[in-house]
């Protein structure tokens, strides 16, 4: 029988949980960055992480399929498979994380009973992932402290009597997170319409919302114009705000290519990054006795959030130059396709060069060096992911980006264009099937010709709106498809008490994470396929399909037998749970659906422009790729063109002994998953509650490296304080310092997000730092001491 939540005692959902990681500090092991990425490291860790958690059959047959066309897609990040594969198409990240996924651990009945989730809480993230594969629904009940094994038909029947009990279908919150197929997240976007609400946050939100508004506005479309081959075509590929050697290692194969056949690569970013310096391709055994190819020609060690200022002193000096040589500006391209230019020629000639070059860091010999190359290249690539789009005003970045790609003309034909490469591996796919929180009146009523029913025209909430939501009491319900909603957000605290303030959290989930353990009065975990198994219906095996970082839609089939009979699918539960909230009133035959996945990418056809013939189209090698305006010079923004646009140079953000912090991830860290405790390429090891600084701001505030301090936020007169983390020197320009997320994200404001996007500023946190007054032991390494760099 269904326990009503309302005849329970509503307090104590705390369950004496930590929502932040544990404040614990090991001496970190340290070593020289690396300045050579990829080479025989990255073949030893691959296999490593894939032979010991999967042992080395099921290693072997993963490794095979893997990102193979009759195979499954990588769940990591969101780079494009080449047209030809080889037999090993995949990076060291690819193999953490099926290794992850496929592993002989498991996480049954008996480990919840033997830990509570206030114990749980008590090991880091790292740990808790390391768990293993969940084996079955769990249920935690209102003030009890442990998960207890529940059936699925009680599961959905919990979750339906929550959802039904609401005054408004609005107050409840259904996230998605990027690994969720085509499939199950046009089903999951579907039942919560039918329900009645648009409240449906992503992951997107928090990352790449910022690109999707700025190229939106700027080309009609919020996604890159580019596709992989494009990089065999461009001269130039300026890599801003990104590391591709840890977050999208494969991309590196596409830059080696590039180089070798004459193309240059540009670097901007905060911190230098192995991957783009040099690279040995693991793939090629000649190169593993070399030194590997020098990838990027000029790297500018921007300061964090310096882009517009850096991107508006390139352009303007490229306008100087196009004084003796017109050619730069391509006249003929603007004048057919633009809208804009002579306010923005107008406020890049007004900007005060002092400024430009305070702002961002760069010198104008930097600036000129870029715009020099700029000014010889027709084809140029530039490519971005989060160090562009976390920050307050990182609309403008990307618009910036569009700007001088306007004025060389290099958009809209092979080897030129916009790459915002995407960091989950289906994030974009969820998007264009209905995952947002915004949907065009269009869609809306394409999904009201094809179900016959009224979805909610009001726009919904978007993450931080939801947290927000949340904790005023406003959101009752939260639902998250897949995910670490808790460590992924910013503000970890406050997004804890949103949590809790919840009649019922759920999550669809593969692993334990921490988001299971900061629960609402009641909590689920419904356990679900992973990418790497047999996807088995009523019709047999089925596929699902994903859509990469260039629009590009292909299949993907599991290669295991799933992990236990009781995890069910993504679409199997979405249908599951629609019966049981919607019953009668629904007028979508989820059982057929659920049943034979190709009925729901019918239904995808008939909703979404641009899947014509998916059953057959998807099928074929390599799948198909989505209509791109930009792609081919069709700008579908209000004017009709590509629209120049103009943005203030920010002020000087920081005041007295301030620094400006930016999160990143370690080289074993994907997204919120943490698959081992070595940055290798940053020579950081052991222990990740570091924060890197330059040595000359070390000094300034009396800090030997290696000692204990203490991280204070400030936003709006309101502060934030991230305890005990490990000083580490490292070449990042003065008054920028930076830590690994998760456990940095407590800093991070909820209010502090993007104009326009709303998406965290995550990338941009001013703090000030200070020797950690914490009276906790700690290890005897860190009593003032430099750990050694071996
Ligand atoms: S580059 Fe990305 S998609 Fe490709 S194998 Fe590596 S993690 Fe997976």
């Amino acid at each position: 029988m269904v326990e009503r939540l309302d005849e329970v005692d509503r307090t104590g959902t705390d369950r004496g949980v930590d929502a932040l990681t544990p404040e614990t500090v090991e001496a970190p092991v340290l070593a020289p960055a690396a300045t050579v990425a990829g080479g025989i490291p990255s073949i030893v860790s691959a296999l490593r992480h894939a032979v010991g958690e999967t042992g080395l059959y099921r290693a072997g047959r993963l490794l095979l399929d893997l990102n193979q066309e009759q195979g499954f897609d990588c769940p990591g990040c969101a780079w494009p498979d080449p047209d030809h594969r080889s037999f090993a198409e995949f990076c060291e990240n690819g193999a953490k994380a099926i290794a992850e996924e496929a592993t002989r651990r498991r996480v049954g009945a008996e480990f919840f009973a033997r830990w509570s989730v206030g114990e749980l809480s008590r090991h880091n993230d790292y740990w808790l992932g390391k768990q293993g594969r969940i084996t079955h629904p769990a249920v935690l009940r209102p003030g009890e402290s442990h998960y207890q094994p529940i059936g699925w038909d009680e599961a959905f029947a919990l979750v339906a009597s929550e959802l039904n009990a609401l005054d408004r279908p609005d107050e409840a919150v259904f996230y998605t997170s990027g690994r969720t197929s085509n499939e199950a997240a046009f089903l999951y976007q579907l039942f919560v319409r039918e329900f009645g609400t648009n409240n449906l946050p992503d992951c997107s939100n928090m990352c790449h919302e910022s690109s999707g508004v700025a190229l939106g506005e700027a080309l009609g479309l919020g996604k890159g114009s580019v596709t992989l081959e494009d990089f065999d075509h461009a001269q130039l590929i300026v890599v801003e705000g990104q590391n591709p050697g840890t977050n999208h290692p494969r991309m590196l194969s596409a830059l080696q290519r590039a180089v070798q056949r004459g193309a240059s690569i540009v670097s901007i970013n905060p911190l230098p990054e192995a991957g783009l310096i040099r690279f040995q391709h693991p793939r090629h055994p000649l190169e593993l006795l070399g030194k590997g190819t020098p990838l990027a020609s000029l790297y500018l060690p921007v300061r964090i959030n310096g882009d517009v200022p850096l991107l508006v002193g390139v352009a303007k000096t490229l306008l100087e130059m196009a004084e003796s040589r017109p050619e730069i500006v391509a006249r003929e391209f603007i004048a057919a396709h633009t809208q804009g230019f002579e306010a923005w020629e107008a406020a890049v000639r007004a900007a005060d060069w002092d400024a430009l070059v305070a702002r961002s860091g760069i010198d104008r010999e930097g600036m000129r060096a870029l715009a020099d190359l700029l000014a010889s290249s027709e084809r140029i690539i530039f490519t971005w992911s989060m160090g562009l789009t976390q920050h307050r005003n990182a609309v403008d970045n990307m618009q910036e980006i569009a700007n001088l790609l306007l004025l060389r003309g290099s958009i809209g034909k092979p080897g030129a264009g916009t790459c915002p490469v995407r960091g989950h591996s289906n994030v974009q796919g969820d998007r264009t099937v209905g995952i947002t929180e915004q949907p065009s009146a269009a869609f809306l009523d394409r999904m009201r010709a094809t179900f016959g029913f009224e979805p909610p025209r009001a726009h919904g909430l978007d993450t931080v709106e939801s947290i927000r939501a949340m904790a005023e009491g406003r959101a009752k319900v939260f639902f998250a498809m897949g995910g670490n909603f808790l460590s992924a957000t910013p503000d970890t605290e406050f997004t804890a008490r949103a949590l809790r303030s919840t009649r019922l959290t759920v999550h669809v989930s593969t692993k334990l994470n921490r988001s299971h353990l900061v629960a609402g009065r009641a909590a689920l975990i419904l356990p679900a396929l992973g990418r790497t198994e047999w996807d088995v219906q009523a019709t047999g095996r089925q596929l699902v399909s994903v859509e990469n970082s260039m629009g590009v839609v292909h299949q993907s089939r599991g290669s295991l037998p799933p992990v236990s009979e009781e995890i069910r699918s993504e679409p199997a539960i979405v249908a599951g749970l629609a019966r049981a909230t919607l019953g009668a009133r629904s007028k979508v035959d989820w059982e057929r659906l659920a049943g034979d996945y190709d009925r729901i990418r019918d239904l995808i056809e008939q909703v979404i422009p641009g899947f014509e013939d998916y059953n057959r189209r998807v099928r074929e090698p390599g799948g198909f790729s989505l209509p791109n305006g930009p792609r081919e010079c069709r700008f579908t923004t209000q004017s009709g063109r590509a629209q120049f646009t103009v943005h203030p140079i920010p002020e000087e953000p920081l005041g007295p002994g301030q620094l400006m912090l930016t999160t990143v991830r370690s080289h074993d860290q994907f997204n919120t998953t943490i698959y081992g405790l070595e940055d290798r390429y940053r020579g950081i090891g052991r222990e990740r509650r570091v924060v890197l600084m330059n040595a000359e701001d070390l000094r300034d505030r009396g800090i030997r490296p290696g000692q204990l301090v203490d991280l204070t936020s400030h936003f709006q007169g309101e502060t934030r304080v991230a305890r005990r983390f490990v000083s580490v020197e490292y070449p990042i320009p003065r008054r920028c310092c930076a830590t690994y997320f998760p456990e940095a994200n407590v800093l991070v404001h909820l209010g502090a997000v993007a104009a326009k996007s709303n998406t965290p500023a995550s990338k941009s946190v001013v703090v000030t730092v200070a020797r950690s007054e914490s009276s906790v032991p700690v290890h005897p390494d860190l009593h003032g001491e430099a750990p050694a760099r071996t």
